[in-house]
């Protein structure tokens, strides 16, 4: 494309959009309810946008080499993010971008429009990391045969997972034996990595060798099996909240096993809180910011926790010793009376001890208290309704939210429900 054409094309694009914004009322259906017409109209927004995507790679590649974003002072991927791309479609439209010059049979396919700017990435993420594990350059004609088959699997409605699972399948296919150990078993190809998102959550993704890979799914699958509601009725969390359920629970155990305390099972996470005094300033934790006061009323219930109290500049004016609230003996009684987490059953070396009377609102850390409660079923107590109260037996008692049980009858401690003993229950059956 020459240098003449250039202004004509920018102009150009402006236009589409334009002409595209101009014809859709905002207020009623794109098309009338016909299906055809329905179904003609997906395919070609489908198209337009793996074409609009494509000239954004392009365009993104362009100004990299023309060093548009550097003049600015900035890189290209902030240029995009300056110009409404969210983070991981710049990274991703720039990767695309300097990729395809190398690419001849997936650049036609993707100006066509013909496949959707994911396919284009991941065939893209597949041919680099056959390129990588197998030292062949893109370019190679190896790499070109690699190229048309993801493409072809890209056209026949392979996804982008299974692409990757293709590219990788390639590569070891491709690595000659004298390299001993294919990429799906070389750990030293491990990867984790994480962002925190603009909500503020953590989110991330992680590239490990089948083995590691094993063990994370089977520990995954041992403690996130479904367990049952206090009244019996079955656990509704999906399977994907099971998970990461058990995997916050996996990493409790594993730093609970190398604390000295470990046969009582006293949690070793360490969070650092700052408390803000006399400020609208949130509480701040020291990795991933703000905290609501709930959420902090349940990272001091049973967690080590250094608080750090700070003036309006945020300069610290004091800190408190860290410390855990309920430890060695009084852990280990409690442990005896509860067995188990009182909501749940969960193993009780997976469970926090939870303040009945929250410790800021001066709930001594006691026999009487306390009470074992695993970490989701502990969320639920502090974020979902859910109220222990200590009966006059001195074995805790929930109360389910309305949502639940409509006439909030209080429930047993877990192993005390099949026990049959228990003064309500009894009580309700007379
Ligand atoms: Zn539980
Ligand atoms: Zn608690």
């Amino acid at each position: 494309m020459g240098a003449s054409v250039g202004p004509m094309y920018s102009g150009m694009l402006n236009e589409l959009g334009d002409l595209l914004v101009d014809e859709i009322d905002i207020d009623s259906d794109v098309v009338d309810d016909v299906d055809a017409d329905i179904v003609e109209a997906i395919r070609g927004a489908v198209r337009l946008r793996a074409a609009a995507d494509h000239v954004l790679a392009r365009l993104a590649a362009q100004a990299e080499r023309v060093g548009v974003a550097k003049r600015s002072g900035m890189r290209t991927r902030e240029l995009l993010r300056c110009n409404g791309m969210t983070p991981t479609a710049a990274i991703r439209c720039l990767r695309v971008g300097r990729a395809l010059p190398e690419l001849p049979t997936l650049r036609r396919h993707s100006a066509h429009g013909f496949l959707s700017g994911e396919h284009v990435h991941a065939v893209v993420e597949g041919v680099t990391h056959v390129s990588i594990r197998t030292h062949s350059p893109i370019g190679s004609s190896a790499m070109a045969e690699v190229e048309s088959t993801l493409v072809r699997h890209a056209i026949a409605g392979a996804g982008p997972a299974e692409l990757m699972r293709l590219a990788r399948a390639a590569a070891i296919a491709a690595t000659p034996p004298r390299d001993s150990v294919p990429a799906a078993e070389d750990a030293t190809l491990n990867e984790m990595a994480w962002h925190q998102s603009e909500d503020g959550r953590l989110q991330g993704t992680f590239d490990l060798d089948v083995l590691t890979g094993e063990r994370l799914i089977s520990a995954i699958d041992a403690a996130s099996r479904p367990r049952p509601m206090p009244d019996g009725s079955q656990d509704d969390r999906s399977a994907q909240r099971r998970r990461a359920d058990a995997f916050g629970q996996l990493i409790e155990c594993a730093v609970r096993a190398s604390s000295a305390d470990a046969t009582v099972g006293v949690p070793k996470t360490e969070v650092v809180m700052t408390v803000p005094i006399g400020d609208p300033m949130p509480i701040r934790l020291n990795w991933l910011g703000p905290l609501t006061e709930r959420g902090a009323l349940l990272v001091g219930c049973d967690t080590s926790l250094t608080r750090v109290d700070v003036d309006s500049n945020g300069a610290p004016i004091a800190v408190s010793e860290t410390r855990r609230l309920f430890t060695g003996a009084v852990r280990k009684a409690i442990v005896v009376r509860d067995r188990c987490c009182v909501k749940c059953g969960a193993p009780a070396s997976w469970t926090d001890c939870h303040h009945i009377i929250h410790h800021t609102d001066g709930g001594p850390t006691t026999i009487d208290n306390g009470c074992l409660l695993c970490r989701s079923c502990h969320t639920a107590v502090h974020h979902q309704g859910w109220e222990v109260f200590m009966g006059p037996d001195r074995h805790p008692r929930l109360i389910p939210p309305a949502s639940v049980d409509p006439t909030r009858t209080p429930q047993p401690a877990y192993h005390r429900r099949t026990m049959r003993l228990d003064p309500d229950v009894r009580r309700h059956a007379a």
